[in-house]
């Protein structure tokens, strides 16, 4: 217990997992919260001042799901092993203690098992540094990958820029005020935030770091980085050496990114977008999950970052677009290109953890697979229609490169030593092929042999003793031992003139012995196997090295395979769906043919009903058309699924993707703003109106003449004349000051007058039919503003009961009579239908009826010539159904 009080002192902010045998103890609080979070038993062991100590525990073999469970929901565990064997602490005293030390604090944003990752997502840590000069230096690590990222942002982009790597912990120092200020800011993303102070957090600290976990002489040649960037460093690789318990961080060499050639997408947006998430959190439904079809985790974790953060470079964008348009206009190409990738393994995450020492065996055998289906790949690219694309003979160009460069040779001697299908574990022996190694071979054969003589030594036993019942066996307390039934033991012993066999256990039913030449073989398979063993685990160890000295060669593989997977995932989704290449400019044009809501689509498809495809101009040249549209329709309309698709298609096309349109021009956007719909942040202190106004308020702020932005519904939640006047001047705002493209949908008709004053602003809206109180939405936009709002009719369609539908349609035809701004009338009592109960609902119906009669009526507002063919379908249907 002292041993155990002594460790947990030192990790107060962790669970601490305490080896005991073939179990991880809890011990105090920390078996209270894992019984809890884990739901496993809670018992006592022993007493600590008089008390009984609670006690939880978790199988040390099936360690990694419990893990997994705790890491989710927000817990860090400091994993604490044996370091020595009972055996050996005996020697030091009967009553030694076994050392134990903590090897590794596993926390969400260190982790590097498969079980406790997400294979399609990257798993970065996030260090935070701010400087004197508003800058702030990020470092990113994924160290289940190796990725590893430098850069420095201004204050205004810092969550943006942070939410768009999506890091599962973000560290600052606690002691900075800044850092304390920045990491209150960060708390919107909800990203567990690790306070960590390090005397590395300076720029010879970084400098040190980094010159030590590379082995370098100096941190000049890792690029211009500045002294905040490498202080940043410093604090990242430190924190990663405490977790890992002094082993230092594997890492590919840090990389600068530089965040103004990527689309800013602020985590407001990010999050009403749902780009890679959905707003409750999940990958299917967003944007990403539905244009996704790459095949490996690599390439799908480089979509996810391509939708992250995309692009502003035309020339970068179009080589992205042009690789998927080679690989979609050659169909063979691609599916045979497909079908290798399929079986492509995590090359990342196992070059990882043989990186780390966590690797095993299997990692081997997918580093050799991941090696061979890059060299199937070679042929397919040389393909004529795909060299065309600068992407694809770069690809092509790697795999060829590294293969010569000594992949090749590490893939032969891979298969060479290795069995095809190892065991996870090297400790399970069988993992080195035999005829790859004649020591081993000949180890093995001993072993093997011993135990035929085993055999041999039996029989004999049998005929000099004349008892068939004699047996040779084996337990782990005696190890090879004689076993004879008890009803023979005296025919043994009088058999046994020569005093071969020495007693050495009775049972009430048999007797054991040993023998002299007995414990000979014994001694001689005993150090076979063990010679064989470790040396089967010293070949391992020579393997994963011969692994670790091709790791960049390993990379550049993996990143040109997860690029060709992309691109081969963007020409697939050219061959399912409907989409068109995009054409990208320098300039602030915004021109959509028919376009569509890929995620809205998919789900409207599921269920049989068809996605109205609609066009866009937005002419950020000021030269023949608004750049700024005020959209007004019918709740239900679609405004909302319009805004959310215009930016969207933006997105994709930037991360260099074709989008679900007939046709498509974008000059390049810098930012993308999106406001729609609010909520409540009561936790944080923020009503639905304070939110409502603060992300506005950003926008505002931020938006340049080179953003997309996209508001709905601004202004609403306040009283109609407050509203109304931001909503106004929020318009007036983005129009006179901005000037930036962009759509804004309201239910203020009032704003539809804009129009008219403003010469860049236009009005859209989205038809509707009214059709004897009941509307057909038709989704479709159209040019000038919409008529009316409709919103007791949708009301109505939502089941309101029919009083209180009747009775606002009264309110309503009062208010609209009376816009002086009066209130409703006091001859109007409200709710004079109180007592009427659904009857008077019908009776209102019914009067309706009376005066429109619901066909004929409704077709004495219908002049065929103005209707489309599929609006008489729908007016048809209707028609019937009213009969
Ligand atoms: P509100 O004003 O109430 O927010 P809205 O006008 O913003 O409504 P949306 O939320 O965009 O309306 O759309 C409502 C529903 O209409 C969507 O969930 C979708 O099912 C359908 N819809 C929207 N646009 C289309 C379209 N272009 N084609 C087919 N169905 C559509």
């Amino acid at each position: 217990m002292a041993q155990y009080l002594q460790i947990k002192a030192r990790h107060p902010d962790a669970l601490l997992f305490f080896r005991m045998g073939d179990f991880y103890e809890l011990f105090f609080d920390d078996a209270l919260a894992a019984a809890e979070a884990l739901d496993i038993t809670l018992t006592h062991r022993g007493q600590h001042k008089g008390d009984p100590i609670p006690m939880a525990g978790v199988p040390h073999h099936s360690a990694e799901p419990y893990l997994a469970r705790l890491i989710r929901q927000g817990f860090r565990v400091a994993v604490c092993e044996q370091t020595e064997s009972p055996a050996e602490a005996k020697k030091r005293g009967s009553k030694a203690v076994v050392n134990r030390e903590v090897v590794r604090i596993v926390t969400p944003g260190t982790l590097t098992e498969d079980t406790l990752l997400d294979a399609r997502s990257d798993n970065f840590l996030c260090a935070i540094l701010p400087g004197a000069d508003g800058l702030t230096a990020l470092a990113l690590a994924d160290i289940s990958t190796g990725v590893f990222r430098v850069m420095s942002v201004n204050s205004d982009i810092l969550t943006a820029s942070v939410a768009s790597y999506s890091p599962r912990e973000i560290l600052f120092q606690d002691q900075d005020e800044t850092a304390l200020a920045q990491a209150d800011v960060l708390s919107v993303l909800q990203i567990p935030l690790t306070p960590h102070t390090t005397r590395q957090a300076s720029a010879k600290g970084g400098k040190d770091a980094l010159i030590s976990a590379f082995g370098l002489t100096s941190a000049d040649g890792l690029g211009d980085f500045s002294d905040l960037e490498f202080a940043a460093t410093g604090l990242l690789l430190s924190y990663i050496e405490l977790t890992q318990a002094g082993v230092p961080p594997e890492l590919d060499f840090p990389r600068r990114d530089t965040l103004n050639r990527h689309m800013q997408i602020d985590e407001t947006t990010r999050h009403a977008l749902e780009i890679d998430r959905t707003q409750s959190g999940a990958r299917k439904g967003s944007l990403l999950e539905s244009v996704d079809r790459t095949r490996t985790p690599g390439g799908a974790r480089l979509l996810a970052e391509h939708l992250a953060r995309p692009l502003m470079d035309v020339a970068a964008i179009n080589d992205r677009l042009d690789a998927i348009q080679c690989l979609s206009e050659n169909d063979d190409a691609l599916a045979t290109i497909r079908e290798h990738l399929k079986a492509m393994p995590d090359l990342d995450r196992a070059r990882s953890r043989l990186r780390l020492g966590r690797g095993n065996p299997r990692d081997l055998i997918n580093v050799a697979g991941s090696i061979e289906t890059a060299s199937h790949l070679v042929p397919q690219l040389a393909e004529p229609g795909l060299c065309q694309s600068a992407t694809l003979s770069g690809v092509s160009g790697v795999i060829s490169t590294t293969l010569e460069q000594g992949l090749a040779r590490l893939v032969e001697k891979l298969r060479f030593m290795l069995v095809d299908e190892p065991p996870i574990q090297i400790s399970e022996g069988g993992v080195i092929r035999s005829g790859a190694d004649e020591t081993l071979d000949r180890l093995r054969t001993l072993r093997d042999n011993s135990k035929r003589i085993i055999a041999e030594l039996e029989s004999e036993y049998q005929s000099e003793t004349g008892i068939a019942q004699l047996r040779i066996k084996f337990n782990n307390m005696l190890g090879y031992y004689i076993e004879v039934p008890a009803r023979f033991v005296d025919d043994l012993e009088k058999a046994d003139t020569e005093k071969v066999f020495h007693r050495r256990q009775g049972l009430a039913n048999a007797t054991r012995y040993s023998s002299e030449r007995l414990s000979e073989i014994a001694r001689e398979i005993d150090s076979a196997t063990s010679e064989a063993r470790l040396l089967e685990t010293r070949l391992f160890e020579g393997l994963q090295a011969n692994v670790l000295e091709q790791s960049d060669g390993l990379r550049q593989l993996s990143e040109a395979i997860s690029r060709l997977d992309v691109a081969a995932s963007g020409a697939q989704l050219c061959q399912e769906t409907d989409t068109c290449r995009p054409a990208l400019f320098e300039d602030k044009r915004l021109s959509v043919e028919a376009g569509r809501h890929p995620v809205v689509e998919a789900a409207l498809r599921k269920s049989g009903h068809g996605f109205v495809s609609n066009s866009l101009v937005l002419d950020g040249e000021d030269q023949q058309g608004a750049r700024l549209q005020v959209m007004t329709g019918p709740n239900m309309a679609g405004k909302s699924t319009f805004l959310r698709q215009t930016a969207l298609l933006v997105i994709l096309a930037q991360a260099g993707l074709y989008v679900p349109a007939k046709a498509m021009s974008l000059g390049v956007v810098d930012r993308v703003f999106s406001r729609v719909g609010a909520s409540d942040d009561l936790a944080r202190g923020k009503s639905t109106f304070m939110v409502e106004m603060l992300e506005t308020a950003s926008i505002l702020n931020q938006a340049s003449d080179r953003a997309l932005v996209i508001l709905d519904e601004v202004g609403r939640g306040t009283s109609t004349y407050d509203g109304l006047a931001i909503a106004w001047s929020c318009v007036e705002y983005l129009h006179d000051q901005i000037r930036c493209r962009g759509l804004f949908a309201t239910h203020y008709h009032e704003l539809t007058q804009l129009a008219s004053r403003l010469p860049f602003a236009g009005n859209l809206s989205l038809k509707a039919r009214e059709w004897r109180g009941d509307l057909i939405f038709l989704h479709e936009v159209q040019d000038g503003p919409a008529d009316k709002s409709y919103g007791v009719q949708v009301a109505r369609l939502a089941g309101l009961p029919k009083p209180a539908v009747a009775r606002a349609r009264q309110v309503l035809d009062e208010l609209e009579a009376n816009k002086s701004g009066q209130a409703v009338s006091d001859d109007m009592p409200l709710f004079s239908f109180n007592d009427a109960g659904s009857d008077s609902g019908e009776e209102d119906e019914a009067s309706a009826e009376q005066t429109h009669h619901a066909a004929v009526s409704a077709l004495e507002d219908i002049n065929p010539d103005e209707l489309s063919p599929r609006e008489a379908l729908d007016i048809l249907y209707k028609l019937k159904s009213l009969l």
